[in-house]
């Protein structure tokens, strides 16, 4: 379904480029959802604007590029970085992050509707057709057909997360990004919003990719999931396995820090801070952090590599005396 294949990105400034994405490669599958997790400022939003293809300045593509192919009413599509935007909302949309504040708060939610269906889209002959659609769609979704004529100043920030959800997969895309979904909400809403994504992925069978900070998102949707250090993925495989029997260093802090049903011990976080991306330190980012850290470490980065089937880690201590 999305195949990234060694995208290198980076932001344009007046000191010269900031890497932010490092040669990352990997595939995204149909009818899955696919989670992005790690620390602020790991690359996690970059790499799905890129996946998005919003690619502008100073965002720049250094190497690499993204290819999105798929099926929808029985005709095939391939589209690389620079042709994705012209499937936008048709077989890929975006849920950004904060993305309650991107509906225009003085505009009715049914002209926000009709703005987001392409002209080229023919299914609905007339706007009345195209809004009973909608209504009946919001209808499927628990949400009242009522809402089309409210303003979005007029809804809470859960509720205007919904329709935001609605907005994207009206059209039934292929593949959903969404970036953060539940941040800024309370945790009952948070659930609403997760069983929501979740239902709408089993009715439409399609790819949804989620970045999320929060482990514990990861750990209640998604089907795989990749962990990403300071603009590389560390580690992929199965969400399932990733919990039980994390590979990557990283990946064990990040787990081990997670309160469990019944465990009373201590948790502590991760020490120190992932680096600046404007001066990263030689060799395996992650070294300065890592208590495993070796002379190699600090100068050879470690490559993904597959430790089992369908199981990627980064790490020089692989096939060593084990991660
Ligand atoms: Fe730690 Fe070395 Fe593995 Fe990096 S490569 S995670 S520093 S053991």
């Amino acid at each position: 379904m999305i195949k990234i294949d060694h995208l290198s990105t980076s932001y344009s400034t007046i000191s010269g480029p900031v890497h932010v994405i490092n040669d990352v490669d990997f595939e995204i599958y149909d009818n899955e959802i696919f989670g992005i997790a790690g620390e602020s400022g790991c690359g996690k939003t970059t790499l799905l604007k890129a996946l998005y293809d919003i690619i502008e300045f100073p965002m720049v593509v250094d190497s690499g590029k993204l290819i999105l192919s798929g099926e929808k009413y029985g005709k095939t599509f391939s589209y690389e970085t620079g042709q994705i935007r012209k499937t936008w909302w048709n077989n890929i949309s975006y849920v950004p992050q904060a993305a309650q504040s991107v509906l225009n708060p003085i505009v009715p939610l049914k002209n926000q509707f009709l703005d987001s269906i392409p002209k080229e889209d023919k299914r609905y002959k007339t706007k009345e057709q195209t809004l009973k659609r909608v209504a009946d769609y919001l209808e499927e979704l628990s949400l009242s057909p009522d809402l089309l004529n409210a303003y979005p100043f007029q809804l809470s920030g859960g509720m205007r997360q919904r329709v935001i959800i609605a907005l994207a997969t009206f059209m039934s895309p292929n593949v959903v990004l969404a970036d953060e979904p539940t941040t800024a909400l309370d945790v009952v809403v948070q659930r609403g919003i997760l069983m929501m994504l979740m239902r709408l992925q089993k009715q439409l069978k399609n790819t949804m990719v989620i970045v999320s900070h929060d482990m514990g998102v990861h750990y209640q949707v998604t089907d795989r999931m990749g962990i990403m250090y300071s603009g590389s993925l560390v580690e992929l495989g199965k969400t399932e396995d990733i919990f039980e029997k994390p590979i990557h260093p990283y990946t064990k802090m990040l787990v081990g820090a997670l309160p469990r049903v019944g465990d009373k011990s201590p948790k502590t976080g991760i020490p120190g801070r992932p680096p600046a991306l404007t001066n990263p330190p030689a060799g395996c980012r992650f070294a300065p952090r890592c208590q495993r850290a070796t002379e190699e470490c600090r100068k050879s980065v470690p490559k993904l590599q597959e430790v089992e089937p369908g199981r990627f880690a980064a790490c020089h201590l692989i096939n060593k005396n084990g991660c």
